[in-house]
């Protein structure tokens, strides 16, 4: 199906800002004016987006911010979803092995917040499956990006 990622944002955006205000999180959302279509299967980024978010708004203490945004790479037909969040962090060591199944960082703030370390690695698959790839910077009690990338169809340009 021939989708609109930015609209898809946007939803997401609609579906989490209550809740990370409510939690004294800022949360921001950064789209171009033009974002061309992709095919794609919307239950599968949702699902994606839903799973990075919610970490974002989990490790993120109050007072923080959560930056939701789109980018275009127009040579290499890509568009780039980011979610930057000014939370906890991640240290160096555990940053190698974040996409495995049942995997967490072994730190009392986090196994504090429920969860089965399930979540990054099904975002990986379900981006993977869509042909793209997915990465993390984080800088221990500094904050956290998660970008993914997938390609899109010059013919499908969003007009
Ligand atoms: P689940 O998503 O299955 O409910 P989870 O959030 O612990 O549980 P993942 O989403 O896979 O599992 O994340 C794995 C671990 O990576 C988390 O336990 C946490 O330690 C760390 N992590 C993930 N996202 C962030 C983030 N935005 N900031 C800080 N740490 C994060
Ligand atoms: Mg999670």
């Amino acid at each position: 199906k021939e989708i609109d990622i930015g609209r898809l944002l946007k939803y997401a955006a609609d579906r989490f800002a209550m809740q990370s205000e409510q939690q004294g999180i800022s949360f921001a959302l950064e789209i171009p004016k033009e974002v061309p279509h992709v095919l794609a299967d919307p239950d599968v980024l949702n699902q994606v987006l839903d799973n990075l978010i919610s970490n974002a708004i989990k490790y993120t203490p109050e007072g923080g911010a959560i930056q939701l945004g789109l980018s275009l790479n127009w040579q290499q037909k890509r568009i780039y979803v980011s979610i930057s969040d000014t939370g906890i962090g991640i240290p160096k060591r555990d940053l190698k092995r974040i996409f495995e199944r049942f995997y967490r960082v072994d730190k009392a703030r986090s196994r504090s917040q429920g969860g089965t370390g399930l979540g990054l690695a099904i975002a990986r698959e379900l981006v993977h499956a869509h042909g793209g790839e997915i990465a993390i910077e984080s800088e221990w009690n500094e904050g956290t990006t998660v970008t993914f990338w997938i390609s899109f169809e010059k013919r499908g340009e969003g007009r």
